[in-house]
């Protein structure tokens, strides 16, 4: 038997999390069986926790869309007993039973080999923010980014504060999107030169164009900070358009495409190919600096989940939570 945070939903459609003790032939199918040690809280497992379930697709459930580990048995030749391995993405956490308990059984293509120069605490702390953060980063480089600040909106959560830290990394003058003013000294020392706040942005003229101003952008807020984004842009620079913490809707004018050739890069990391993910997780390795990792980390247990669940909806988790699920 061993530990996992399970969700579960009574017959009036109420939903409830607590910490229980199961047994590994209740794990779903799978190739590989892991021994958990770190998972993390992402806004999806905020909603999976939270009342109503989110996106959970089957009860009970074991959220947590990301773990790292090592493996116990593998009936694929890719992994064997004793591999360190880190998943994201496949939504494992949402439809398929994820990385909140001491043990997780998935398939084997979705795990990747845990990068050299990573532990897997050190993984965790990156987890699905911090890979998609470089995913958004990686999706720049290829557009080209220009001379001039990167702006990272959201910059005191997940993606925000792994994206400050890449981006100052590798050079580039990071400006800080925050609605948190009292993170302003976390946010510089991740990096960032120049802290912006959220009202800034929110509240410009509402022109479809304004100054030409930021040479690239990573957006974890989407809404109406993304749509007065657009209209700030450099001629042809990229946003990459990462999440929605301040909305969906996108009220926003095709001038800066027409005008300007902004491209609007769309990231998604759930579904991302075995290469992509491998190439990620090793610029990971060699382009975030572990000491500005180890300063966003907020150290947590299984019975902490609900509250922080709660807590990261309504955007009050700064950096990343690393979940110890042995502890
Ligand atoms: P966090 O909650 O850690 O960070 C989001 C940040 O956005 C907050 O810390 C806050 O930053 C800012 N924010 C929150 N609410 C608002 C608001 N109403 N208006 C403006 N800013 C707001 O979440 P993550 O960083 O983990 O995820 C960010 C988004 O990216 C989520 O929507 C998530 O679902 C999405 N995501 C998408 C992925 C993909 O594959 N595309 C993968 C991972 C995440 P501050 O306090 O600094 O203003």
């Amino acid at each position: 038997m061993f530990n996992a945070l399970v969700v579960d939903k009574n017959d009036e459609g109420k939903t409830s999390a607590a910490v229980q003790e199961i047994s590994l032939d209740q794990l779903p199918a799978g190739d590989v069986t892991v021994a958990v040690d770190y998972s993390t809280v992402n806004y999806k497992d905020g909603l999976c926790i939270g009342p109503g379930g989110g996106l959970v697709r089957n009860y009970p459930h074991v959220p947590g869309i990301d773990f790292a580990g090592t493996v116990e048995t593998s009936d694929d030749d890719r992994y064997k007993p004793g591999d360190k391995v880190v998943l994201t993405g496949w939504r494992v956490g949402e439809a398929h039973w994820g990385g909140y308990a001491q043990k997780a059984r998935v398939k084997a293509d979705w795990l990747v080999p845990l990068p050299s120069g990573l532990d897997t605490r050190q993984a965790m702390a990156v987890g699905t923010a911090g890979f998609t953060a470089m995913l958004a980063v990686m999706a720049l480089e290829d557009h080209g980014i220009k001379d001039g600040p990167v702006l990272v909106t959201g910059a005191a959560g997940g993606v925000g504060s792994v994206a400050t830290a890449i981006l100052a990394n590798l050079g580039h003058e990071v400006a800080a999107v925050t609605g948190r003013p009292e993170t302003a000294d976390y946010l510089t020392s991740l990096g960032a030169t120049q802290i912006v706040p959220r009202e800034e942005i929110n509240e410009t003229t509402k022109r479809p164009l304004e100054a030409e101003t930021w040479g690239g952008c990573v957006d974890a807020v989407g809404g109406d900070m993304l749509a007065r984004v657009l209209g700030q842009m450099q001629y042809g620079a990229s946003v990459s358009a990462v999440g929605l913490a301040g909305g969906a809707g996108l009220p926003a004018t095709v001038i800066p495409f027409l005008l300007r050739g902004v491209n609007l890069l769309g990231i998604d990391s759930v579904m991302q190919p075995y290469q992509n993910r491998l190439r990620a997780w090793e610029r990971i390795a060699k382009d975030l600096p572990m000491d500005k990792l180890e300063a966003m980390i907020q150290p947590a247990t299984l019975s902490d989940l609900p509250d922080l669940g709660r807590g990261i909806l309504k955007g009050q988790v700064k950096g990343r939570v690393v979940v110890d699920v042995n502890g």
